[in-house]
């Protein structure tokens, strides 16, 4: 990580040391290279940043019931947290918690615990949906076969998007909102470019689109990763948590490595990257018809084919 926290301290403090804004002493440096902010101006600053791309981006209208999709974690709690802040300026929309339980032993139990801590203090509406439920096994299970633990990501991946989206079907949802932050959409794009899956990077999930899918919204896309650990600092939110067992053997925690350094070395290169996405984006068409979508012949959800992916995914598991 290129930047790093300042530490508050009274006294003798120099004045790259104190709050661009108001001189109190600062917590975070911003992303110029003079910018600090201290407590009360990260939360307002990064208030104000989620705000405001939910605004340009029309993220949420009047009459949505939000559906947050809260797995417990930093960006989730602080994609709650910010929510809830700003939901008394927003006309006739509601919010509700979702949590998916893939399964994982060791590591979701606490997450769940903590997920369920936030919404009750919150007095936000929770549920939670299992993958035992939906698809009869838990992921530690599917992953039993041999050679299956590589691919942990990308199955937990597949399934968690279904059982996200009938976990928000079952509360009336209108939009899936999720924590992915700047740091995770610019590394989603090497991702995409380097499995050379085209469409992913061209689809813009947001924009619901066929309309017969709930579009799912990122409000922390202009968010990074460290001001999301700095907000839940000095909100008292921050909560050590496991690793996910899985983690480690994914593709993503390698291009996680290389673009913090190429973060480190040449500041703003993770916007760079999103800014190219958004260039591909308009030039691009993506196909938005929802005249190929039909159920599935195996479990009744919303599929491009005959049978869906989850479902496929499922045989190819033994399952
Ligand atoms: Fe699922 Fe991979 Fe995330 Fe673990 S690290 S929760 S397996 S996507």
């Amino acid at each position: 990580m290129g930047d790093k926290f300042l530490t508050p301290y009274e006294g003798s403090m120099a004045a790259a040391d104190r709050c661009s804004l108001c001189q109190e002493p600062a917590v975070i440096r911003g992303r110029e290279q003079a910018e600090r902010w201290c407590a009360s101006h990260l939360i307002t600053r990064l208030e104000d940043r989620v705000r405001g791309h939910i605004r340009e981006s029309s993220l949420i209208s009047p009459g949505d019931h939000v559906a947050v999709a809260l797995s417990g974690g930093k960006d989730s709690t602080a994609l709650l947290l910010i929510l809830t802040t700003l939901l008394p300026e927003w006309k006739d929309v509601s919010i509700s918690a979702i949590t998916v339980d893939e399964g994982i032993a060791g590591y979701r139990e606490e997450t769940i615990e903590s997920a369920v801590r936030l919404t009750r203090q919150l007095g936000i509406r929770h549920s939670v949906l299992s993958f035992t439920d939906l698809f009869g096994k838990d992921l530690d299970t599917l992953l039993r076969k041999n050679g299956s633990r590589e691919r942990a990501c990308s199955v937990c991946g597949v399934l968690r998007r279904r059982a996200l989206s009938e976990a928000a079907l079952r509360i009336g949802g209108t939009r899936v909102a999720t924590g992915h932050n700047l740091d995770d959409e610019a590394q989603s794009v090497l991702m995409n470019i380097l499995r050379g899956d085209l469409l992913w990077l061209v689809q813009d999930s947001s924009s619901g689109e066929p309309d017969c899918f709930i579009p799912r919204i990122k409000p922390l896309a202009r968010v990074t990763e460290k001001e999301v650990v700095a907000y839940l600092f000095v909100r008292d939110s921050y909560r050590e948590l496991p690793e996910c067992p899985y983690a480690g053997s994914a593709l993503r925690s390698e291009i996680r490595t290389m673009l913090g350094d190429l973060e480190h070395r040449h500041p703003g290169t993770r916007e760079a990257i999103i800014r190219s996405q958004e260039k591909i984006r308009k030039q691009v068409p993506v196909r938005s018809s929802s005249e190929h979508i039909r159920s599935c012949r195996r479990c009744g959800a919303l599929s491009n084919g005959e049978i869906c992916q989850a479902c496929r995914l499922l045989d190819s598991l033994g399952s």
